[in-house]
């Protein structure tokens, strides 16, 4: 290994979440797997032309959903014939992709095209590495029980729908890849990060303050499209990365300290150091915007924290994020709180908060 001392599971572990890609070409039935024409793709600035998305899905009793794709323009028909290794039926599928367009450049009306996904689960079992001696990357895709099943599937439709078949007929072929860095609560022998995260270091604990934080820490294939759970996780592990930045700082610099993202247009009072703030009142305003039920409503709140002004005791110094060794937070992060919420859907007048108590610790 080399490079940053890092667990032996670095790579392994490696899902396509069942993933299998197919493209149904040369069909008569108005699939409409295209999106734009190529004209409408060029008016497009390049930074700014679609990707690929999913037009319909169906889950099978089988074990696994299948989807179709509309796919942009740019995606060229040869693509897929080339790369996918395995035509259906049998027959002139090799040279279709040639056929088709000899036909068109001959005037011939184009044929129907839709790009086919099966998901679902997988062994989780694949390995991405970097090969000693060679520097080359070699991947063992996990293996998939269901594939023949999808392979038939698919046959069923190309049947249906009329034209050729290409598919991948040995292995996954993924656009959802999940794991390699995979999040594990049994230390670096079972994954590289903690599920928190933090990178495993196997002589010590972690690696501080280096985190693993997308797909790559999902130790197993989701089943369905998995952008909102990796975005979830991703959700999750800066949580616990604030918190950890909040202990360091406090252990580096001894000092209790009250960190935060904030909003710059909403706030009085920006970031303070507790020990600091004693005896001060603070008061500020924070406007909150979002949606309740599908309808915008907003809070304007205004929230005086120590309101009384209280005093702290010697013995009370201690504080661990907020709170002291009695468990009482700290009045600076204790305070009333009034204001309005506008919530125009439900009801047209404002709402007030006459009387409410704030703690930032509960
Ligand atoms: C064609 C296609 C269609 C898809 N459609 C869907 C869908 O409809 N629904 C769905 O849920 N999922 C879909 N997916 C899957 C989804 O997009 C991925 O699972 C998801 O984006 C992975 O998120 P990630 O944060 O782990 O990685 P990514 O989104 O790939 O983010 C990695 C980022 O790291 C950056 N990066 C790479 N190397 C470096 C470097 N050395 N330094 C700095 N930055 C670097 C990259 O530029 C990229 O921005 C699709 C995937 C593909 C390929």
């Amino acid at each position: 290994m080399r490079g940053l001392r890092v667990s032996e599971a670095l790579g392994s572990g490696f899902s396509c979440n069942g993933n299998n890609v197919a493209y149904l070409t040369g069909s008569s039935t108005p699939l409409n797997g295209y999106g734009l024409d190529k004209e409408e793709l060029f008016k497009i600035p390049f930074q700014a032309r679609p990707g690929p998305s999913i037009s319909t899905s169906y889950t099978s009793s089988m074990g696994f959903t299948i989807q179709s794709a509309i796919l942009p323009r740019a995606y060229p028909h040869l693509l897929f014939e080339g790369i996918l290794t395995y035509g259906w039926p049998g027959g002139y599928w090799f040279f279709h992709g040639i056929l088709d367009k000899i036909k068109l450049a001959m005037g011939f009306k184009a044929t129907q095209a839709v790009a086919l996904l099966a998901l679902g689960h997988d062994e989780s079992d694949g390995k991405i590495m970097l090969e000693k001696g060679t520097n080359k990357i070699s991947f063992i895709p996990p293996r998939d029980p269901l594939l023949p099943r999808k392979i038939k599937v698919f046959q069923k439709l190309t049947q249906k729908l009329g034209g050729v078949l290409f598919m991948s007929k040995y292995r996954s072929t993924a656009v959802h890849l999940l794991g390699g860095c995979n999040a594990s609560s049994s230390g670096p022998s079972h994954g590289v990060c903690n599920p928190k995260g933090q990178v495993f270091d196997p002589l010590a604990t972690v690696h501080p303050g280096l985190y693993v934080c997308d797909a790559s820490l999902i130790p197993c294939s989701i089943g369905i499209n998995p952008s909102f759970t990796i975005a979830t996780a991703a959700e999750h592990i800066s949580r616990h990365l604030v918190q950890d930045v909040l202990e360091y700082k406090i252990r580096r610099e001894g000092t209790n300290y009250l960190g935060g993202v904030q909003d710059p247009d909403s706030f009085t009072e920006k970031t303070k150091t507790i020990d600091n703030g004693r005896r001060s009142v603070v008061t500020f305003k924070e406007t909150m915007r979002g949606h309740v039920g599908g309808m915008p409503c907003t809070a304007f709140l205004k929230m005086k924290m120590n309101p009384h002004g209280e005093d702290q005791k010697d013995s009370d110094i201690e504080w661990n994020l907020g709170t002291n060794i009695h468990g009482n937070s700290h009045p600076l992060l204790r305070g009333k709180v009034g204001g309005h919420v506008e919530f125009r859907g439900f009801e047209k007048d404002n709402l007030h908060i006459i009387d409410g108590d704030v703690n930032c610790v509960k």
